[in-house]
């Protein structure tokens, strides 16, 4: 879905169709792994790597604090009086350097605030600009470029938190710019250098699931040459793609799904488990430990542990087939699915039919939530254009609550009323109605418009079924640490902007298992999915630390508040640290998996926890009037 008719063009986002943000990202993600593939065999010959002087050791200096206050050119400039904020800035205690800068993120910017560290020896840096969101980790760099630890950078957003908020009071905003430099230089002064740790990172990858999605991610990063594990718990490839015949835009998907597992399984860098299920896990990013248990035919169970540096989430959804308008009852009540398989395989029963219904958005009976299942209009239209082609005088009409044929999938539904579909709208208070009269199948449903209830005796109804989550997510979410949505779909760590990563760096999500996709999206994804895999298999090794909680475990009492508060289940009990008093027992925190949320810092009853550069004593900062306080202007 990526690709153009021209090797090497990739399209991505609402070029290609009406797309919201997250499809517009994951289309993104995955154009970048569709071209990679094409770099692979020139990546990094362009990349040059960034000299980094020696850290100077400051632990002997005396602060030595420079201020930098960034016009924006005139975004800050035009609200902020940014001379006189630097002039106050100059004033503050241990500030032996203060400037304004008129773009402080391009090169002259930069050159300027290198020049400064180096003219005026400093060793702290408070840049007074727009977001640490997007230019933190630009003047980190500045800061270690010029062999400082880059943890010495106090960043202070004068932009977001000023002048673009109270751009009608020029005189408040600056008041404001100089409170929030004044604290910031105060938060400075406390700052101390944060050394990560390198630790190796495993090259192999393990993807659960193998539908068109698991198929389609570990085929990408096996082709980049990275080893995969195809973990599938039937004993077969191909997901719900197995029971789809025809899609509505004309490509065979069986064709695909055929060469797809052929792709797969005589790949030399993928091991595909099926009969196959993760049954523990544990680690971090770069090095995870999972165990998957296998059943075999004559009923016994192995079991191994792989150890992999990522892991993909492509475990689907399904077709709901529970009892709801005497499905499962009467066997003239079948499913879309059911239906699909029937006009691809039973051509003489679909030309023998005179009356069909179709009643969309079919829920499961005391369904938690509703959800719209995105692809059932789709495939709605599909059938019903299907059976037109065959069968041109049979009746179909659609009982719908809403029709969603998502992007230009709405010529479907214009074609299906052009060949004479029906299509009559029910309430929500008033779904339609299915019995058995006579031996004869009856759909009752009260259309709004007419305002009078409506009678068909079809011989065929067709039900457009929810697409519901796997059963086993709930507990392969618990297992992995990673949430699911309120509908039982896992969640991403971001709605919008991170639509294939979980809060927990490592895993990715790809395909259904996020929320019912058509083909094309799932494909998509799971590239999206790869690619993301690969900002982290193409590193040898990876940094860990940074801000980061701590546990000081001479002080902790081992109450387990931490274990049991953290949103992302990280505090563990070592059994053998010794706590306060000398008991056995205390809590540890790996720096590789915290987040650094700080949830556990403030729950801590022991005042244990420190959360680095977040320190209590960076936080209350005694020496200076912080909270609630504002200085004489
Ligand atoms: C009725 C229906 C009709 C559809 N028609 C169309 C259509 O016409 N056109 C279109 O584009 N799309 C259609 N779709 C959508 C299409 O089926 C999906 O896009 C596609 O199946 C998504 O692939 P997937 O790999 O994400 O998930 P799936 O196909 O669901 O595959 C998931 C795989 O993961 C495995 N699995 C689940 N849990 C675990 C676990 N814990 N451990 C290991 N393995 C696990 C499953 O066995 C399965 O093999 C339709 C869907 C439905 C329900
Ligand atoms: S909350 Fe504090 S005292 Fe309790 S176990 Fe965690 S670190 Fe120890
Ligand atoms: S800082 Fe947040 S993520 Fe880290 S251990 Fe504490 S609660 Fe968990």
């Amino acid at each position: 879905p990526l690709e153009t008719s021209r090797p090497g063009i990739y399209v991505a986002g609402a070029f290609s169709s009406p797309k919201e943000i997250a499809e517009t990202v994951i289309d993104a993600s995955g154009a970048v792994a569709e071209s990679l593939k094409l770099l692979s065999g020139t990546r990094g010959s362009l990349s040059r790597e960034r000299l980094i002087p020696p850290e100077r050791d400051i632990s002997g200096e005396p602060v030595r604090l420079g201020v930098f206050v960034c016009r924006c050119g005139t975004v800050v400039a035009d609200v902020v009086d940014t001379a006189a904020v630097t002039q106050f800035a100059a004033r503050l205690p241990d500030v032996v350097h203060s400037q304004e800068v008129e773009f402080a993120c391009l090169p002259e910017g930069i050159e300027e605030i290198k020049g400064a560290i180096r003219a005026h020896g400093l060793n702290r840096v408070v840049v007074a600009a727009c977001t640490p969101r997007t230019h933190q980790a630009l003047f980190r760099r500045v800061l270690q470029e010029e062999g400082l630890n880059p943890y010495l950078l106090e960043f202070v957003s004068i932009r977001e938190h000023g002048a673009w908020v109270h751009a009608d009071d020029p005189a408040g905003a600056t008041r404001q710019a100089k409170e929030m430099v004044r604290v910031g230089a105060a938060r400075a002064r406390l700052l101390q250098p944060v050394h990560k740790e390198r630790r190796p990172v495993k090259h192999q990858t393990v993807v659960l699931g193998g539908g068109i999605a698991g198929m389609t991610a570990a085929l990408t990063l096996a082709d980049w040459g990275y080893d995969v594990y195809l973990v599938e718990r039937e004993a077969q490839l191909g997901g719900n793609v197995r029971h789809i015949y025809f899609t509505a835009e004309g490509p065979d998907p069986q064709r695909f799904l055929k060469t797809l597992i052929r792709d797969v399984e005589c790949h030399e860098n993928i091991a595909v488990l099926k009969n196959s299920e993760l049954v523990g896990f544990e680690g971090r990013v770069g090095d995870f430990r999972s165990t998957v248990r296998t059943r075999h035919p004559d009923g016994t169970t192995t079991t191994r542990v792989i150890e992999h540096g990522v892991l993909i989430v492509a475990t689907g959804a399904q077709e709901y087939r529970g009892p709801v308008y005497l499905f499962g009852q009467d066997p003239r009540v079948i499913t879309q699915m059911d239906l699909e398989r029937r006009i691809a395989t039973a051509l003489e029963e679909i030309a023998a039919l005179n009356e069909v219904v179709m009643i969309q958005c079919v829920q499961p009976p005391n369904a938690a939530m509703e959800y719209c299942s995105r692809t059932c209009c789709t495939n709605t239209m599909k059938n019903a254009l299907r059976i037109k082609e065959i069968n041109p005088d049979c009746k179909i009409t659609v009982l719908y609550k809403d029709l969603i044929t998502y992007g230009f999938r709405e010529e479907f539904y214009t074609e299906a009323r052009r060949r004479g579909v029906l299509f009559v709208r029910y309430e929500e208070g008033q779904r339609p109605t299915v019995q058995v009269v006579d031996g004869r199948l009856q759909v009752r449903s009260r259309d709004p418009i007419l305002g009078t209830t409506l009678v068909w005796e079809p011989d065929l109804l067709a039900l457009s079924m929810a697409s519901v989550p796997d059963e086993s997510n709930a507990r392969l979410a618990r297992l992995l640490g990673v949430p699911l949505s309120r509908e039982g779909f896992f969640m991403e760590d971001h709605l919008k902007l991170r639509p294939v990563d979980f809060s927990i760096d490592g895993i990715f999500l790809c395909g259904s298992a996020h929320y019912p996709k058509f083909i094309e999206e799932a494909i998509s994804h799971a590239k999206a999915a790869a690619g993301r895999a690969m900002t982290i298999l193409t590193k040898d090794e990876r940094e860990v630390g940074g801000v980061v909680a701590v546990v000081d475990q001479t002080k902790c009492v081992g109450c387990l508040t931490c274990v049991r508060t953290c949103p992302f289940h990280i505090p563990r009990i070592q059994p053998n640290a010794v706590g306060v008093g000398g008991i056995l027992g205390a809590a540890y925190i790996e720096p590789a998996n915290c987040t650094g949320c700080g949830t556990c810092t403030s729950e801590c009853p022991a005042d244990a926890i420190q959360l680095t550069t977040f320190h209590d004593r960076q936080v209350v900062i005694e020496d200076a009037a912080v909270l609630g306080q504002w200085c004489p202007g």
